[in-house]
């Protein structure tokens, strides 16, 4: 039987799992329950289980019997399962009962189709002529769990390093449901956080030629934040810096001690994203000094850009084109400003992230809630096709290796 109409045969245990970590969503690297669910949900079939050190995580070994005793190439797919810290509205029958906890960013469907990749890759393990590791990650939403699982050895977990890996991701709005989306090269930003501290002299607001105003001197630097981006990057690898957070004073009357902002930046290339951690620091220095003040500056390193390989992306377009039919793929124009941490993965490894459309039948996806909203909602039929997805993929390339 076709992968696909197997994975169909099991939709509704896949959308029972979901359901089940939907109402009960953990957040961060420490997800004891959620991973409880995954190892239930794995149990019985002919994986090698191991859980996390330092976070909870599941990595799931399945070594084919297709390829002899050389153990055969391995191929990793990657699921993250935390959620993020929103208080759900979206009225759903399995909706999250805990307040201050949801699965808005859609984690619990990769989670869910994930396993349901195990189950339908370990019914083929005979002819399977390689190994799969099912990297099950907590802490994507900004702990990078991915780099911490890296580091306890998942790239590693099934003795040769993987030849190939990929990530699913779905989205609630933007893309018609049922769609893929992938690209070669720059798929997501890369993200890293600005801190900015202007030391100045406070005083009387009627006098400030007696004192140092630091608020006047961080407003010239967050307009010359995007004079930066304007006149020092390509406008063909762009680059976006956003201040969302600038805080000074306590009167009108006076002239505070110091002002502080942070922003995030994000960058599509390693060369804009090492100029920018080099040219903001010397832009704030300069503009505090022009006014005989001083500046602080943290440039803080988040994810870095998540990069498709260009033959992975072909190989991912294919594959769906050939088990979904093409007018069930794209190819995205233009990669996204959001940042992920299978980065990390893809770093050391080959590989593609690709979104896949889970807007609700019947509602437009431009005016559709997106990821992170309270109301956001990602629809049960994506479920059977994302877990096909994940298992076509490991049986395809191994069989190309
Ligand atoms: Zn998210
Ligand atoms: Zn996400």
């Amino acid at each position: 039987m076709p992968v696909r109409d197997e994975a169909a045969r099991i939709a509704g245990d896949i959308a029972e799992l979901r359901h089940a970590i939907h109402r009960e969503p953990e957040i961060g690297l420490d997800l004891p329950k959620t991973q409880q669910k995954v190892i239930a949900a794995l149990d019985g079939l002919p994986l090698e289980v191991s859980t996390g050190r330092g976070l909870s995580s599941v990595t799931a070994v399945l070594r084919g019997g297709g390829a002899g005793n050389s153990g055969g190439p391995v191929v990793l797919l990657r699921g993250d399962m935390d959620a993020l810290p929103v208080t759900e509205e979206t009225q759903l029958p399995y909706a999250s009962a805990i307040p201050g906890a949801m699965h808005a960013c859609g984690h619990d469907l990769h989670t869910a189709m994930l396993a349901g990749a195990a189950r339908l890759l370990s019914a083929r393990r005979a002819d399977l002529p390689g190994s799969v590791v099912f990297m099950f990650q907590p802490g994507e939403e900004g702990c990078a769990g991915a780099r911490q699982m890296i580091s306890e050895g998942v790239l590693e977990a099934a003795g040769e390093r993987p030849v190939a890996a990929y990530g699913l991701h779905v989205t609630s709005s933007r893309l018609p449901g049922g769609v893929f989306s992938t690209r070669g090269g720059p798929m997501l930003a890369a993200a890293d956080q600005i801190t900015v501290t202007v030391h100045g002299r406070g005083g009387h607001a009627a006098t400030p030629h007696r004192a140092a105003d630091p608020i006047a001197v961080a407003c010239e630097m967050v307009t010359a934040l995007q004079t930066l981006v304007t006149r020092k990057f390509d406008v063909f690898d762009p680059v976006v810096v956003t201040v969302g957070s600038f805080h000074a004073g306590t009167a009108d009357n006076v002239i505070p001690e110091q002002a502080s902002f942070w922003a995030t930046a994000r960058s599509f290339s390693r060369e804009s994203r090492s100029a920018l951690a080099e040219l903001v620091p010397r832009l704030i220095g300069d503009i505090a000094r022009a006014h005989g003040l001083t500046a602080e500056t943290d440039y803080a390193a988040g994810y870095p850009v998540t990069v498709n390989d260009p033959a992975e992306a072909r190989f991912a377009t294919e594959t769906i084109a050939a088990v979904f039919g093409a007018e069930r793929g794209e190819t995205a124009g233009f990669p996204i400003t959001g940042a992920e941490d299978f980065s990390f993965v893809l770093e050391q490894v080959p590989g593609v992230f690709v979104m896949l459309g889970a807007c609700p039948p019947g509602e437009d996806p431009e005016a559709a809630p997106t990821n992170h909203s309270t109301v956001a909602v990602f629809d049960d039929t994506v479920l059977a096709d994302g877990a096909t997805l994940y298992a076509e993929l490991a049986l395809r390339r191994l069989a190309l290796a």
